[in-house]
């Protein structure tokens, strides 16, 4: 799979950390599987990577926190 965004770099297998603002709180989520350029670093997630994401932030919606860690090994 090529880079979508510089179109040479090849994308490898990697992990990263996803942020996302819910309620005006912080949501991190660790060591999240996606695909990295390895030539300009642009980051890609699978779809069913997202769908888990989107998941998880429902349910941290409910969850009244200001800053909120999670690892994704352990939540998916
Ligand atoms: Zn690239």
């Amino acid at each position: 799979m090529n880079c979508l965004v510089c179109k040479s770099g090849t994308m490898q297998p990697a992990t990263d950390s996803y942020f996302a603002k819910v309620n005006g709180g912080y949501v991190i989520i660790e060591n999240v599987p996606c695909y990295k350029c390895e030539q300009c670093g642009e980051i890609v997630y699978a779809a069913s990577v997202m769908e888990k994401i989107d998941d998880l932030l429902e349910h941290l919606e409910k969850v009244a926190s200001k800053i909120f860690i999670v690892d994704y090994a352990e939540a998916a």
